[in-house]
């Protein structure tokens, strides 16, 4: 009889196509257990939009473990510790995981795999969370690519993902007393005020909800993907990001579902943009593998001298939805009711704080780790650098992305900014991202006092882009 392993969930919350867990499942009695390390995580602990996802998800998690006669056991404190005192209590000699690429998360790989050494436990771990790995995509002379197009076209020409696996079958679920914590316990969702209280609304957290997010966008949006990616107040997007952070759902089977849908001679175009944005995931963790200080420091070392301004009160502004510039609030305002905000807006608020306001990316990046449910240290920070200009592939500084025209091109009939902004939705059209141009009049007949109800703007825009050019040229 062999012993029991242990399969240690980490951000890899499914039971379908994990590597690890198919060979943690094999011949031995299995152990689930999911370890709430915050220390380990330090200033990479889930914020608080993550940990309302992270419960939902592992209550998904343990229903989809008890449907098949098992019971996933929920520890808090050190990951080392609790492994270790779970292998001497079952006598398991085997610990499972997934591989995360994240720097504290890799040094915490480290520490397990010692304290578990100590006891003659061997720590396995295998891939899961990505495409292609990123020792495996390197150029000709074996650096790592800093460009986005020749890093993709090196992973396309490698052989394909593998089909993606199912869930282990006829799983030997170890029987015992073993102790677990109760989710409700750790407190993961918000008290009062619950901010939080309209989320379902728009998020089913799991893999059943992954699967079916997939199912509904590859069915429907993926036909208009090309164009309707860009325009916020269109559903022309999969919102499978939470789903895939929390490793929910494997990109291999959001890759093989897509490829397949390519084969339609409809959908090809589509498809290859939504593959190439699964790429730019794949490109922000390899950048996050290979420069590991990316969260914290400028990809361009000559970003570090770059005279950011410091203001409590613009910050506040910014973070609040109150910056006078209707799709940056919009965008501000979508992130803090659904946890989620449209890529498009989140480039033009990440560019309104960094070039118009000139506050230093690393507060932007701050405030969408804790508000986005699909926080990611990974694209969170290769993001913030790519606008900030401070980035591997950034766009070049000096576009600038101008609000008022963003909104005019990507929401030309203004549902988003009314839907989020709804003390402006009586403007007309032409009004309605440059409020303060509007007369009096029509002010008054939209009902929109400037400056009461609804600010006026926090910076002008062209002297705020003067101002971030001249600060740009201060480091060239
Ligand atoms: P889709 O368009 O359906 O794309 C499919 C998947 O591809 C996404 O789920 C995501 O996993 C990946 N993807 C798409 N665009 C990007 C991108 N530009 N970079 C990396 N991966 C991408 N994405 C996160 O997942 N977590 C973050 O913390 C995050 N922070 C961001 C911060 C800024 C300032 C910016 C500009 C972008 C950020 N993004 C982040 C990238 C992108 O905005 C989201 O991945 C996307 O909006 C998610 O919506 P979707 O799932 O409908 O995307």
């Amino acid at each position: 009889m062999n012993s029991p392993v242990i399969y240690w969930f980490r951000q890899d919350l499914r039971l379908e196509d994990l590597p690890a867990l198919e060979a943690a499942a094999t011949d031995s009695k299995l152990i689930p257990v999911y370890i709430l390390d915050d220390d380990a995580a330090g200033d990479w602990a889930p914020g608080a939009a993550s940990r309302w996802w992270l419960h939902r998800s592992l209550a998904a998690l343990a229903d989809d473990i008890a449907e098949r006669g098992g019971k996933l056991i929920l520890l808090k404190g050190d990951s080392g510790d609790h492994l270790a005192r779970l292998a001497a209590q079952a006598g398991a000699d085997t610990v499972y995981c997934s591989r995360r690429i994240e720097p504290w998360a890799r040094e915490q790989e480290r520490a397990v795999a010692e304290t578990l050494s100590e006891q003659g436990v061997r720590l396995r771990v295998h891939p899961g969370s990505l495409l292609f790995e990123p020792e495996a995509v390197v150029k000709g002379d074996g650096e790592p690519y800093q460009v986005f197009t020749p890093y993709w076209r090196a992973c396309r020409s490698q052989p394909e993902p593998p089909a993606p696996r199912p869930a282990p079958d006829d799983v030997d679920w170890y029987e015992s007393g073993l102790d677990s914590d109760s989710l409700d316990k750790w407190q993961l969702l918000p008290q009062q005020p619950n901010w939080a209280a309209s989320w379902d609304d728009y998020w089913q957290p799991g893999a059943e909800g992954a699967a079916q997010k997939l199912h509904s966008f590859l069915s429907g949006p993926l036909a208009d993907y090309a164009d309707g990616r860009d325009r916020p107040a269109s559903d022309s997007t999969s919102r499978l990001s939470p789903h895939l952070q929390f490793g929910e759902i494997s990109p291999r089977t959001v890759w093989q579902m897509a490829r397949e849908a390519e084969q339609d001679p409809a959908l090809s175009g589509q498809a290859e943009k939504f593959l190439s944005e699964l790429g730019w995931r794949e490109f922000s963790h390899y950048l996050l593998w290979h420069w590991p200080d990316l969260p914290h420091a400028p990809f361009k070392p000559a970003f570090e001298k770059f005279p950011w301004q410091q203001s409590d009160t613009a910050l506040a502004a910014w973070q609040q939805g109150r910056t006078g510039y209707p799709l940056v609030d919009a965008g501000m305002r979508e992130l803090w009711a659904t946890g989620y905000m449209h890529n498009r807006v989140r480039m033009v608020t990440a560019s309104f704080l960094t070039k118009h306001l000139r506050l230093h990316w690393r507060l932007g990046a701050d405030w969408f780790w804790d508000t986005l449910v699909d926080a990611s240290l990974a694209n969170n920070s290769a993001s913030w650098q790519w606008v900030a200009g401070s980035g591997a592939d950034a766009a070049p500084y000096f576009r600038i992305f101008n609000p008022i025209i963003q909104g005019e091109k990507f929401d030309p009939d203004g549902d988003y900014v009314r839907r989020w902004v709804p003390e402006l939705k009586d403007l007309p059209d032409r009004f309605l991202n440059r409020p303060w141009e509007a007369s009096p009049e029509v002010l008054e007949q939209a009902g929109v006092i400037l400056g009461e109800q609804y600010p006026q703007p926090l910076v002008e825009h062209k002297a705020a882009r003067e101002a971030a050019l001249a600060a740009y040229e201060s480091i060239r």
